[in-house]
């Protein structure tokens, strides 16, 4: 039997955290209004955000540590809720859908894969575990994902960043490029080269590490700034002679490509449901602009022109939403769905990119506004054409995968 209610325990879940974004987000917001929305006060000349917006964003991530919300995909044995990979979709999809653009604090309710306890944690030693875990399934810590290099995006096993053993400790050795949550992070979970050889055939030869921004030897280089905005949340990080103890290996040595795929996946199916919330959030407000806004006598949503645009944006959404909860379903299976995580991850960022866009169109100059907050959209949603392998590279998946024979859907 095919059902497509949503199940009761994610409904909850849904519905706390809204209601946690309402009851404490929002007031928080309103309180520090003058801050959150002029980006130069919001960050200070070296592109961070300032002090105060950090103390903000953590405040958030631990009230809502607190109340339930936080950990809602981490897995039980790392403290947990454990919720499975439709939760992931919905309940991110829920969140950007009723949040909207343009807002840092309400997507600081829900623990990010990079930013907060992400699965990958189940692989490190107890030791390490007992030394991490407590900081960042409170909140209070955050860490961040680091394998794209200068030299290294798309290509990921040419990255340069070496690790070397000496004696109990690895030596860190390389430079880091956009990395998200870089510039704010206390832990980084860092892809390095151990067996040159082998990673050069792209048979393993790369290691995992999680290791901590105090440590001498870590430097935040630059923090990189996007489409022109004053700061940014992307950094280059330095790692020069970093010393790691031997128990931040993460996994087994040498297979931390592995790794690093498990947790590229977990983000195409957020990026899914961000598009598609996000893509909700746009279309609903461009269909009541086109209701109340009047031109040559009548409202705009009378004309066809712009009805096709709404029309056009809401077959995309449906499409989209629809491939984003069947892929959900297939990893809740078990099943690995790589060419199904490409395929969603294509279409919902291209179609929601195009849906931001036509709703700007329906909206005139308002839908320009940094008022009406689009614009936020549609940088988030062409972003993510890039970042979490580019649109190319989930062809080039699917593709690949068509040729071996998978032919399934
Ligand atoms: C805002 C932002 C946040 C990011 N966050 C993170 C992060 O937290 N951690 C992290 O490790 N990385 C992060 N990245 C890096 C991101 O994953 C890379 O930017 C991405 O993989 C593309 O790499 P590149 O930018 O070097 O482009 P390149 O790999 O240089 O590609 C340039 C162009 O060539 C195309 N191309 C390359 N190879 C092929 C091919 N075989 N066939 C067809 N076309 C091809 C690409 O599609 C693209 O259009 C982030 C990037 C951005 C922009």
């Amino acid at each position: 039997m095919i059902d497509f209610r949503v199940p009761d325990e994610i409904q909850e879940a849904i519905e706390g955290l809204l209601r946690f974004v309402d009851q404490v987000v929002v007031p928080l917001e309103e309180e520090h209004r003058d801050l959150l929305e002029d980006g130069h006060r919001l960050y200070s000349r070296d592109g961070r955000l300032v002090a105060e917006a950090q103390q903000l964003m953590r405040q958030v991530r631990m009230a809502s540590a607190r109340a339930g919300q936080y950990n809602l995909f981490v897995p039980t044995e790392l403290g947990g809720r454990g919720l499975g990979p439709i939760a992931l979709y919905l309940v991110w999809e829920a969140l950007y859908h009723h949040a909207g653009p343009g807002r840092l604090l309400p997507y600081q309710s829900l623990a990010h894969w990079t930013s907060g306890p992400g699965p990958h944690l189940r692989y490190l030693s107890q030791v390490a575990r007992q030394e991490v875990l407590p900081g960042l399934l409170s909140g209070e810590k955050t860490a961040c994902f680091a394998l794209t290099e200068p030299g290294a995006g798309s290509d990921a096993w040419a990255i340069k960043t070496t690790a070397r053993q000496d004696g109990d400790v690895w030596v860190l050795d390389g430079t880091k490029k956009w990395i998200s949550n870089g510039p704010y992070a206390d832990h980084a979970l860092v892809f390095t080269v151990t067996d040159a050889e082998a990673a050069s055939r792209r048979q393993g030869g790369i290691s995992c590490f999680f290791v901590d921004a105090s440590w001498p030897g870590y430097e935040v280089a630059e923090v990189l700034r996007i489409y022109g905005h004053v700061g940014g949340m992307e950094a280059v990080l330095r790692f020069s002679s970093l010393r790691v103890p031997g128990q931040r290996l993460v996994g087994e040595l040498h297979k931390g490509f592995d790794i690093a795929l498990q947790g590229v996946n977990t983000g195409r199916l957020y990026n899914c449901a961000r598009a598609v919330g996000l893509s909700r959030w746009a279309l609903e407000r461009a269909t009541r602009y086109a209701q109340e806004r009047v031109a040559f006598g009548q409202a705009i949503a009378e004309y066809q022109g712009v009805q096709w645009l709404l029309a056009d944006s809401a077959i995309e959404t449906y499409a989209a939403r629809m491939m984003g909860l069947n892929c959900a379903w297939r990893i809740e299976q078990g099943e690995p769905a790589v060419k199904e995580t490409a395929i969603i991850k294509a279409f919902a960022t291209e179609a929601g990119f195009r849906t931001i866009d036509r709703c700007m169109q329906v909206m005139g100059g308002v839908g320009l506004s940094n008022e009406a907050r689009l614009y936020d959209a549609w940088h988030q949603l062409r972003t993510v054409r890039i970042a979490d392998g580019s649109a190319e590279i989930m062809r080039r998946t699917i593709a690949r995968r068509l040729l071996r024979g998978d032919l399934s859907f």
